[in-house]
């Protein structure tokens, strides 16, 4: 994939208009069907409003209704251009950088921030064939307080399909009644499972799966394809990401921001820009 970079975004999006139209034809590619006639009629732009006005009865069409950009009074370019700069790095920006970068205040930078990460939310993923399962820790204790998990550090579980995509998730505990519900609801039988030596894993082999466990204690990291390296790939990142842009994270948003990770993780092949794809959900 060619590298979609900020001269691509202004020579695509030079305007508010520019934008909008480019809503209106992703949202009505075969044209706008108007309520009142019933059927696709040409359309024109309104001058002043970002709304579309039938050209045979006048009738008016909405393409920010029901988008995150709907009762927002940021111009549209504003948000598009959001969106580009937290597409457009490996690892995302804050809130922060976000607000440096629009020239808008905290309360509004943090607020798009938040609702262009909705539009990175995951859905589970079914999951067969090289599987591995794992878990790890986020976070750490904040002063005077004792959290759960290990030190205040929230406890993450995640499903990576070899070559495919990642699951993961903060949770509550590591307990098998909490891990085997997700494992049997995303994981085909039959499929081979990798796991580290974290006994829960044990009964996996009852529930119908091909268990290979790494031995990381034994110091034998790589034992034939018995490895889970793949899903500790992806916590690096996470990890790396974590500590490095985001600083201290609250545990209440620590979620979204796995998911933000996960979203970049299973884009990574993408044939089209992951701005694109990303605006593709508002
Ligand atoms: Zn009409």
């Amino acid at each position: 994939m060619e590298k979609y970079t900020i001269n691509d975004f202004n020579k695509q999006f030079p305007n508010d208009d520019a934008c909008l139209e480019w809503l209106k034809t992703y949202l009505h590619p075969d044209g706008i069907t108007c309520k009142q006639c019933g059927k696709v009629t040409g359309h024109s732009k309104l001058s002043k409003l970002p709304v579309y006005s039938c050209n045979r009865c006048g009738g008016h069409t909405h393409p920010m209704s029901g988008t995150i950009f709907e009762h927002s009074r940021t111009p549209l370019k504003q948000w598009f251009y959001a969106i580009f700069l937290m597409s457009a790095t490996r690892c995302g920006i804050s809130a922060k950088q976000l607000q440096r970068e629009l020239g808008v205040t905290y309360k509004t930078a943090w607020r798009m921030f938040h609702q262009i990460r909705t539009l990175m939310q995951s859905t589970p993923h079914t999951m067969s064939g090289e599987v591995e399962v794992d878990e790890c820790y986020i976070g750490g204790p904040k002063p005077g307080k004792r959290g759960r998990g290990a030190g205040g550090k929230t406890p993450v579980f995640g499903l990576v399909q070899r070559q495919g995509d990642v699951d993961a998730m903060a949770m509550a505990d590591l307990r098998a009644s909490t891990l085997y519900p997700i494992i049997k609801e995303r994981v085909l039988p039959d499929s081979v499972v990798y796991t580290d030596e974290y006994n829960i894993y044990d009964r996996l082999e009852s529930h119908g799966y091909s268990h290979k466990r790494v031995r990381h204690h034994a110091k034998i990291w790589v034992l034939g394809d018995a490895h889970t390296n793949t899903i500790e790939g992806f916590w690096s990142l996470l990890k790396r990401g974590i500590n490095g842009v985001y600083h201290a994270v609250s545990q209440k948003y620590l979620q979204s921001y796995i998911d933000e990770y996960a979203f970049r993780y299973n884009h990574r092949k993408d044939e089209q820009p992951m701005f694109l794809t990303i605006l593709g959900k508002v």
